[in-house]
């Protein structure tokens, strides 16, 4: 990376103060060129300088520099902040005069994008900072903070550490043969070893599935009945009037959304239009939504009504339920009980609820909190992929090394496996960006906002 880069790294608006960033070879130089107050190239690295930006003659603003020299710094490479009154003028004509001066304006992203390519911080860790910057609970700034630590890079590392053993001692005994104190590998001793990697995988792909949902949210279906209370329960945990409350059948036409945020998780509630059989044409699509929800939802929320018998069209919903994550919540427990469960239902699956009452809230939050062990998890120490790359990546890796596990059981030789166990070390590689494509860079930090 030859040249410096310059952009406003706070957010522009009014403030008490900006910071621009530079970063390059020359950072100290270009910003050496425009302050008054002392020689900065001479200064010592990590110092804090008071001075003036000046344009010529024209003081254009009373800064605060920081003068960090290469390689401790974010990027590895030379990088100053020039502390500016905050306001979009001043900092604009300043970053103005830094480009003048030989900077160029940094992408977005940049900057962290130069941290990775310098070796600072491998791809998982750049994910984090987006993440970080983007967390919109305190989970989440804690789940990217952990993954930023290094984490689960640490673990990805530590597997393809395991994988290049299991590789040598094949090569090994390819290579040679001729040597009799080198023991013969067989496809038996390899199966534990690979067992093992295919363990710790599934360990970090079950985390990163948790973290998934507190960092997107749980995708909530609330199914039932017309008149059963969907809306309003909805509307209980939403505390707002989104969702058209009536009694008349099948006013939930279409779907009705809205989040919902409790001890930093997110809910993303989706009220479905009533499941019944019906003629009525547009509400028929609504249903067909409301059963296709089903298979794509985190959590179903099946609402019956306290006070009306169980209808066939419920118990065959029961049915199709069974093998999601499912709480039944029997509304309208202020009226009188006429609602019978069948036997098989578990205990622990039933909140009883009245929406109207707004009673049953706490229980139902605690319930889902069970269901996904959310309570359980230390964030902190969470090894957690955030981005479906790199659980997609994983994902591969852990299918091939299964085919490889399979093969090794059926005692297919050592050698012949070989080449899949690469092939797992590659993709494992990929996720921390050991090998990676510029186009993959370029997408991967176009996201970034200016200046990060
Ligand atoms: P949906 O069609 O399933 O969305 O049902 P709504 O939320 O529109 O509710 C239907 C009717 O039941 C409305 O008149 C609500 O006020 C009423 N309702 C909802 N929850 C309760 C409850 O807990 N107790 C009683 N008594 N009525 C309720």
């Amino acid at each position: 990376m030859s040249d410096t880069i310059a952009a406003i790294a706070t957010s522009l608006g009014v403030g008490a103060i900006s910071i621009i960033r530079v970063s390059g070879p020359d950072a100290i130089f270009i910003v050496n060129k425009i302050f008054k107050g002392k020689d900065l190239t001479k200064v010592p690295t990590h110092t804090i300088h008071y001075g003036h930006i000046v344009d010529k003659e024209e003081i254009l603003d009373e800064v605060l520099v920081s003068i960090m020299k290469s390689p401790k710094t974010f990027t590895t490479e030379d990088v100053v902040e020039i502390n500016c009154h905050g306001g979009i003028v001043t900092t604009t004509r300043v970053l103005e005069l830094l480009l003048c001066n030989g900077c160029r304006l940094a992408e977005p992203g940049e900057f962290t994008k130069r941290a990775f390519l310098n070796g600072r911080i491998d791809l998982t860790q750049a994910e984090a900072v987006s993440d970080l910057i983007t967390a919109t609970t305190e989970q989440n700034a804690n789940l990217a903070l952990s993954q930023l630590s290094g984490s689960v890079s640490s673990k990805i590392h530590e597997l393809r550490n395991d994988l290049v053993e299991i590789l040598t001692s094949i090569a090994v005994n390819i290579d040679y043969p001729e040597y009799e104190d080198i023991e013969d590998i067989t496809s038996n001793q390899l199966v534990p070893q690979i067992k093992n990697i295919l363990d710790k995988i599934r360990e970090i792909l079950k985390q990163s599935k948790q973290g998934q949902l507190l960092k997107s949210g749980i995708k909530t279906s609330i199914i039932g009945r017309p008149n059963v209370g969907k809306s309003s329960l909805l509307n209980a945990l939403l505390e707002e009037d989104k969702a058209i409350v009536t009694d008349i059948a099948g006013t939930t036409r279409d779907i009705v959304e809205g989040t919902i945020q409790f001890d930093g998780i997110l809910l993303h509630m989706i009220d479905t239009a009533g499941i019944r059989k019906t003629n009525d044409k547009i509400e028929s699509i609504g249903v067909q939504k409301s059963l296709d929800l089903l298979t794509s939802s985190d959590l179903v929320l099946f609402v019956l009504n306290n006070n009306e018998k169980l209808t066939k069209e419920e118990e065959n919903i029961l049915k199709k339920i069974k093998n999601k994550n499912y709480l039944i919540i029997q509304n309208k427990m202020d009226l009188e009980n006429k609602l019978v469960l069948p036997k098989e239902i578990d205990s622990s699956k039933i909140v009883f609820m009245s929406a109207k009452n707004k009673e049953g809230m706490n229980t139902l939050k605690e319930q889902i909190k069970n269901i996904f062990q959310l309570e359980k998890i230390e964030t902190k120490d969470l090894s957690y992929l955030s981005s479906a790359r790199s659980i997609s990546l994983l994902k591969q890796s852990n299918e091939i090394l299964e085919k490889v596990y399979n093969d090794l059981k059926n005692n297919i030789a050592p050698d012949m496996v070989e080449i899949d166990i690469k092939e797992a070390w590659n993709i494992l590689g990929n996720i921390i960006g050991e090998t990676y494509e510029e186009e993959l860079l370029d997408h991967l930090f176009s996201k970034f906002c200016l200046g990060k």
